[in-house]
């Protein structure tokens, strides 16, 4: 099999599909030194579609770990001014954004927790200004992910090196859907329009709740707050430019009622979080509180999620995800959210998505609230879907219409 060529399809996806790159628009690409080759593949696709200036910034988690050992608090919160006025150029400029992810897990593992808080705040901070931009979908952005030694020994860590590393990539290769005779743009366009699809049938029913059961002994409601919005797939600017923010992506998502979410669920896989991965747990909800858990594995660690703070113990997503979507039938455990939200049905504890509710992104944090929503610092999304999970969606009337059987949408 012709590698490289793999590589130059998988870099097209990136840069048509991914960020969608306009005629004259200049891209900014954010990427790990060690993935030098890919980012190059992607600097000259871009040029090819017509972008007028690319920029890299070269990252390396090595680099970025001695920082945080060697420096200061003070120096780690003194963010230079040049940061700033970067941003705000490249705003001005109406830049697209990639970041080409390919991290080692856990590879902050043992550094001050309290020196990563202080840097990344102060980081907030100084860049507050420049969210919106993104979060927003002011201009285009796209995370995408590469395969590399470090992160595949953490996916495989029975194997040796060059076979860990093999498995990883043919894993990327598959669930970005590219092989040697699939065009994977095209492929993407009718993925993306089934997602939207199921969005739209949700967005139509305006359900009062999901109820969740699975051969786990998952049963669970799921209240949705007023006016809600299914969203997934891809995003599209002002400028009318349509973009997929991550890929892979194969979720559906809405907002739950705060205070509506009862009944018991059982995760389907494990989960990492704070560098340990806690295995075999579950959840009892009741008026939309975490009221027990348990979990065979790490407790502890589960335990430190459901207390972070106030809004932590509730939920802040529902996502669904078929069971027979390509990174579920990988089976593999990435370690990394990119992937991994993208495996099952799933929940997150904590902070909700304002574009989930009609008009929330323009809402303030009080009005989210009013509106029923969740409030936290944490986002901590745990896969609970099966290969028998049933879905039905309730009316206001109390009747019920199936959604999913068998682990699948049914229409
Ligand atoms: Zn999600
Ligand atoms: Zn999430």
């Amino acid at each position: 099999m012709n590698k490289e060529y793999l590589y130059e399809k998988l870099a097209d996806l990136a840069v048509r599909k991914g960020v969608n790159i306009q005629k004259d628009q200049p891209l900014v690409i954010n990427a790990n030194i060690r993935d030098a080759a890919f980012t190059k593949m992607c600097v000259r696709k871009a040029y090819e579609a017509g972008a007028k200036s690319v920029t890299v910034n070269w990252l390396d988690q090595e680099l970025s770990r001695m920082n945080y050992e060697y420096q200061s608090v003070e120096t780690l919160q003194d963010i230079p001014d040049w940061i700033h006025e970067r941003g705000k150029t490249e705003h001005e400029n109406g830049a697209a954004y990639l970041r080409i992810i390919s991290d080692k897990p856990g590879a902050m593992k043992g550094v001050d927790p309290e020196k990563m808080n202080a840097y990344q705040q102060a980081y907030y901070r100084k860049n507050a200004d420049l969210q919106a931009y993104t979060m927003n979908n002011i201009g285009q952005w796209c995370i995408f992910g590469v395969p590399s030694e470090e992160w595949a020994a953490v996916v495989f860590p029975d194997k040796d090196v060059r076979e860990a590393y093999d498995c990883l990539e043919q894993a990327i290769f598959d669930v970005t859907r590219v092989h040697e005779d699939s065009d994977p743009v095209q492929e993407w366009k009718e993925h993306t329009e089934s997602l939207e699809h199921h969005a739209e049938i949700l967005n139509e029913y305006q359900f009062k709740a999901l109820h969740f059961t699975s051969e786990l002994g998952t049963n669970l409601t799921v209240e949705l707050v007023k006016d809600h919005i299914w969203a997934g797939g891809g995003c599209t600017t002002p400028k009318g430019v349509y973009f997929l923010p991550n890929m892979p992506t194969e979720e559906i998502f809405c907002m739950p009622l705060k205070t509506g979410v009862n009944g018991i669920v059982y995760a389907s896989k494990p989960l990492s979080y704070q560098g340990k991965v806690i295995e075999d747990f579950w959840f009892r909800f009741e008026n939309g509180k975490v009221v027990e858990f348990d979990a065979k594995k790490e407790k502890e660690a589960l335990q430190a999620l459901v207390e972070f703070d106030e809004g932590s113990c509730y939920l802040g997503e529902v996502a669904l995800v078929p069971y027979d979507s390509p990174i579920s039938k990988s089976g593999i455990l990435f370690f990394n959210t990119l992937y991994d939200e993208n495996a099952a049905c799933h929940l997150a504890l904590g902070r909700p998505y304002p574009e989930n509710i009609k008009g929330g992104t323009e809402m303030s944090e009080e009005e989210l609230k009013e509106h029923g929503a969740n409030a936290s610092m944490e986002h901590e999304d745990f896969m609970f879907g099966t290969k028998e999970m049933s879905i039905d969606g309730i009316r206001e009337d109390g009747t019920s219409v199936p959604v999913f059987r068998h682990g699948n949408f049914v229409f």
